[in-house]
């Protein structure tokens, strides 16, 4: 049975007191996610037992590492249906979608072309394609946000045409929660010949991902979201996919000759592991999929899905509470952010701060989204496997004292 104040004794920092002996209650997970004592055990082990560089060492040590960097690697490609070589290790969503300008799109993208994005992509998913638009000379476009804060189909339906060579879209928003049809804006974007990027940042964490059946090209997501360590993370590349791409770095570990006029390369997946990779993040991401997967998937989203409707129920008790995003749950996903009327984001997080209660505020890297609805800033509670209801209540309980400090 999904227990989640069980599955808190598995998360050490939870039992840890805040200001002045405050009960540490974490509800930022969309920012990082905190780590099962099985993910740090991992982490120690590797460093502990087996730490030396891969493929370079014909001794034991070598041989381990080697073998629990492709282990480790094989099950997080499994995690999200993927074939192994299907994924390239990147240090975080942010990098895997950079590395789709250069392993791809420079390559694949004209002057002229169209990109599509969103208004309510996060910075990670808007500026690398802001800024080779410019350089390519290519125009951007972005599907608009409704009022009700979900994807307009029509407008995208709109705005895609044969010009369009690249669909970049968020699986689930971290500012509106809201959950994007990816299945269907991939159909769209394929029917004029375009391929499509999620950034899965916000959705690894919680659904469950089939790579194949969402049907996209590319799929970037953050270990350290779904309770792995930071520093790692990964892009998948669909399998006819990669074979257009070339490798993103270049140097040592990824090359079979080198001359000083020429080199021939690695075959996938050493072509894409260039210099020492990060074998104990790897590891340790590898034991949060296996954490996870214990938990299942579908019990995960399940939980999250009684949290999000939870969430917005007791909020939208509160007069002074605007919800941002759609208000019917099922269309969202691991976090609620709202504005409370007259009193700003940093001031709502400071006092519930004072209470031992962790949430971010500002624009959390939405600006876009955030100037078209003239937000200002927004405070945001997010989720994950050992958020409790009561986690909630303690939060809804803290506003009052917002209420007090500003009379409102
Ligand atoms: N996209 C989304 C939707 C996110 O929420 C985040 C993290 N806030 C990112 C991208 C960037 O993730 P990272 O900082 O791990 O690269």
């Amino acid at each position: 049975m999904f227990d989640p104040n069980t599955i808190k004794k598995d998360f050490p920092i939870l039992n840890r007191t805040v200001r002045n002996g405050k009960p540490l209650v974490y509800l930022d997970s969309a920012a990082t996610s905190q780590k099962p004592q099985e993910v740090i055990d991992a982490i120690v082990e590797y460093y502990t037992e087996h730490n030396a560089n891969v493929h370079r060492g014909i001794h034991t040590l070598g041989d381990e590492s080697t073998r629990m960097f492709y282990e480790a690697r094989a099950a997080v490609a499994k995690f999200f249906g993927a074939d192994t070589n299907e994924l390239m290790l990147m240090r975080n969503t942010t990098e895997a979608i950079n590395a789709v300008v250069y392993v791809w799109a420079e390559d694949h993208i004209s002057t002229g072309d169209t990109i599509i994005a969103t208004e309510m992509e996060h910075h990670s998913n808007l500026v690398p394609w802001q800024v080779f638009a410019k350089r390519k000379g290519c125009s951007i476009e972005y599907v608009r946000v409704t009022e009700f804060g979900e994807l307009d189909m029509a407008d995208l339906k709109k705005k895609i045409h044969k010009g369009v060579k690249l669909v970049a879209v968020s699986h689930v928003s971290n500012t509106l929660g809201v959950i994007n049809h990816v299945a269907e804006v991939a159909k769209l974007a394929h029917a004029v010949g375009a391929l499509v990027l999620v950034d899965g940042a916000q959705s690894a964490p919680h659904l469950p991902i089939d790579f194949h059946k969402l049907g996209c090209d590319f799929f970037a997501f953050s270990g350290h979201k779904m309770v792995g360590p930071m520093g790692i993370g990964g892009l998948l590349i669909r399998a006819e996919v990669f074979k257009q791409i070339h490798p993103f770095l270049y140097g040592g570990g990824m090359i079979n000759e080198v001359n000083l006029d020429t080199t021939t390369f690695a075959d996938v997946p050493d072509a894409y592991i260039a210099g020492t990779p990060d074998v104990a993040s790897t590891v340790g991401l590898a034991a949060a999929c296996e954490y996870l997967s214990k938990l299942g998937m579908e019990q995960v989203a399940q939980h999250d899905a009684e949290l999000v409707s939870y969430a917005l129920e007791q909020l939208s008790k509160i007069p002074q509470i605007h919800i941002v995003g759609p208000m019917d749950a099922k269309k969202r996903c691991g976090s609620v952010a709202f504005i409370y009327d007259g009193v700003h984001a940093h001031d709502v997080a400071q006092i519930l701060d004072s209470e031992g209660i962790a949430v971010r505020s500002g624009h959390h890297c939405t600006m876009p989204l955030h100037a078209k609805f003239k937000w200002g800033a927004t405070t945001r509670m997010s989720f994950n496997v050992y958020t409790t209801k009561e986690d909630i209540n303690a939060l809804i309980r803290a506003l009052n004292k917002v209420k007090e400090v500003f009379g409102k």
